[in-house]
């Protein structure tokens, strides 16, 4: 059976360090033995500052970095941020400063190697560093996502897609969810990192991962050796059924769900978490999802008063759907599949989701069926 530890937490380092400490021993079961190479793998999607808790805390990192080199292993810090370089992401983020005088590899995954994940998927491109690893540490933040309703231990793990591979991944699973979680779910199965903690401290609420969510201060640590478990029991947490949580039904649907998930420490409920507004309304025959797509889905939309033309969305747009203009950015909704790459991917928050006129109709007429 899964064990799940919750401990009630601070970016105090004196306070955090032996949390950590105390929360990897009690779930390593002897996985990282001296000269073991030990990935760990935070959320580093973009340069952004610890308070707009857009990443994994550096320290966080830091102190998992010391329980690897204190078990005379050797410890990787590695990840491929979603928007902008490595080095910008380790400055702006603290995570250089935070790792002063330890003597660790802290750099970007480069080289993919095929790899495969089963079904039906099979064999796709991973970092070679994850691959190749003893051990993986898994760090993720605990934060909304538009696309994915949160993104918790088995989501952090895309991060071992490299580079431009990841929004080309979002595009080929467009704007079914589903698929996509059955991807995350089958990485992380093959990957099979021996040890999560989610940083939960200062998680992130409304419309996540990026700048356009709004930090939370939850206070909460939790570790487990099945990162399953943990996500579904975050999402217990919050009051939320685990099946909505994409990642959780595809993993269930695969059978990795163990039916019983023991739990130690103190785990309280949180009534006021601000979800996303996610869900695409995309059902009826597969032939009428393109119409609908176009229609009744979210669309990305600016906000002018804050994009500043910088063009990083169009990078991540595999649609070709965004174009810049002296006057702003245009999206082509034709064109555009919904993944929100670019939301997410947006260095100013500049982006969001917002209902189109009929989408807006036909989520009341449902709303009001179900109430
Ligand atoms: S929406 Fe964001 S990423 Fe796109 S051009 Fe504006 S500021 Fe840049
Ligand atoms: S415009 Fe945004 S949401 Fe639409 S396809 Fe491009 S990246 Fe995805």
């Amino acid at each position: 059976m899964p064990k799940v530890i919750l401990k009630k937490s601070s970016y105090n380092y004196e306070e955090l360090k032996p949390q950590i400490f105390e929360l990897l021993e009690s779930i390593d079961s002897g996985h990282i033995r001296k000269n073991s190479r030990v990935l760990i793998k935070p959320n580093l999607l973009a340069p952004a500052p610890p308070e707009s808790a857009i990443l994994t805390h550096p320290l966080i990192i830091r102190a998992s970095a010391e329980y690897v080199l204190a078990k005379g292993a050797v410890p990787q810090i590695s990840d491929s941020p979603g928007s902008g370089a490595f080095d910008k992401v380790i400055m702006e983020s603290g995570i250089k400063k935070a790792l002063n005088g330890l003597n660790i590899d802290c750099t970007e995954f480069r080289r993919s190697v095929p790899f495969d994940i089963g079904p039906p998927f099979n064999k796709i491109e991973i970092a070679e560093d994850a691959v190749n690893a003893d051990v993986i540490i898994n760090l993720p933040k605990l934060k909304t996502h538009t696309q994915m309703l949160l993104t918790l231990g088995v989501k952090n793990l895309f991060g071992c897609i490299v580079g431009m591979r990841k929004p080309e991944w979002h595009f080929r699973t467009g704007v079914d969810s589903e698929m996509f979680a059955g991807l995350l779910v089958r990485i992380y199965k093959a990957l099979r990192p021996s040890l999560t903690i989610i940083d939960g401290i200062l998680a992130m609420e409304g419309a996540g991962p990026g700048r356009s969510g709004i930090p939370k201060h939850l206070g909460l640590l939790m570790g487990g050796s099945d990162a399953v478990a943990l996500d579904i029991t975050v999402c217990e947490l919050l009051g939320i059924d685990p099946d909505r949580l994409f990642t959780n039904k595809a993993a269930r649907a695969a059978g990795f769900v163990s039916e019983e998930i023991e739990k130690e420490g103190d785990f309280p409920v949180i009534k006021d978490f601000r979800l996303p507004e996610t869900v695409p309304v995309i059902f009826g025959p597969r032939k009428l999802h393109g119409f609908m797509r176009r229609h009744l889905v979210q669309r990305p939309v600016p906000d002018d008063k804050i994009c500043r033309l910088c063009g990083e969305c169009l990078r991540y747009c595999h649609a070709k759907a965004i174009t810049v203009t002296k006057n702003g950015i245009s999206f082509d909704y034709d064109r555009c599949i919904r993944c929100y790459c670019c939301i997410e991917f947006c260095p100013y928050g500049a982006l969001s989701a917002r209902e189109t006129f009929y989408g807006g109709i036909i989520r009341k007429i449902l709303w009001r069926r179900h109430h």
